[in-house]
């Protein structure tokens, strides 16, 4: 695997790849599973692979975990390897936002929902740097986690509006037995915390068995879900939110044929922690 700190080392490699799909999976390191099951989707779907860690200071507020965010290179790197993967991009800010950089990518009210109703900014950052990482490395596919659902939706309108030529693929959460999902923030927890972040999963099942029994209705649903989060005192609740998962906005009855995302968003202690389920009435 080569690692590559600059943008003009990632073009020159690029140019030596020769013919052949480009598969891309940016990440902020810290990689676990979830990881891991992206880049076994993107070796699958091309003839190579291309990672990135970069923790974008433009995606934190002030307040939050930038500067603590966990970076595990070493670690990072051997499982990239093991991957199968050929470039892993990993450059300092500088080298992204050099000085005079300004521009800025505002998807519009979907950028302000959900995550970018409680992080104002956060989107606009993700949409920035993941537009300028697609410009440096110039896959055909990229790889996101549905984990990350209302990125998704962020992404899939800066595809959309720039007619960016990469086909987003999104592939499903991955947990833990417990059912708690894969997140570089799990370390944070302690193990009582971690026991205690359990609710979340366990709210998004209760609202999904309703729905498999019949109930169709977005107010019960997250009343049912509202009732086991209220169950855990060490939430601190951000949102909970039924919503069409293109646009983000509320969904008031589940229709057949139309899924529909529930998704929840907490704090335990100081970590916060999101997670969230399509529920598909047939
Ligand atoms: P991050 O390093 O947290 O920015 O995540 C990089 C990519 O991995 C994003 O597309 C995430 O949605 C995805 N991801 C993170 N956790 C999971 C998970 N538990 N299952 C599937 N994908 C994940």
């Amino acid at each position: 695997m080569e690692i590559v700190r600059s943008i003009a080392g990632v073009r020159a490699w690029r140019r030596g790849a020769g013919a052949g799909s480009l598969g891309f999976v940016p990440t902020m390191g810290a990689l676990h599973a979830g990881h891991a099951s992206l880049l076994r989707a993107a070796r699958a779907g091309n003839d190579r692979v291309a990672a990135s860690i970069f923790v974008n200071p433009t995606q934190f507020g002030p307040g939050e975990d930038f500067s603590r965010y966990p970076r595990t290179f070493a670690a990072d790197c051997a499982l990239l390897a093991a991957e199968g993967v050929a470039l892993l991009f990993a450059p300092e800010p500088a080298e992204m936002y050099p000085a005079g950089f300004s521009t800025a990518i505002d998807v519009g009210p979907v950028g302000a929902r959900l995550d970018g109703a409680s992080r104002p900014g956060h989107f606009t950052g993700v949409a920035t740097v993941v537009a300028k990482l697609f410009s440096i490395t110039g896959p055909e596919r990229a790889y996101f986690g549905q984990k990350d659902a209302a990125q998704v939706a962020v992404l899939r309108q800066m595809v959309r509006d720039l007619s960016l030529p990469v086909e987003l693929q999104i592939c499903p959460i991955v947990r833990e037995p417990d059912g708690l999902a894969l997140s570089s923030r799990n370390r944070y927890l302690s193990p009582a915390e971690r026991v205690e972040a359990l609710v979340l999963s366990r709210a998004l099942l209760a609202a999904e068995d309703l729905a498999r029994h019949g109930a169709r209705d977005a107010a019960m649903l997250l009343e049912t879900a509202r009732a086991v989060l209220g169950e855990e005192p060490a939430l601190r609740l951000d949102y909970l939110a039924l919503v069409e998962p293109d646009t983000l906005e509320p969904v008031a009855f589940l229709e057949p044929g139309r899924p529909a995302l529930l998704a929840v968003a907490g704090w335990i202690g100081v970590t916060r922690l999101i997670d969230n389920t399509l529920l598909s009435p047939v």
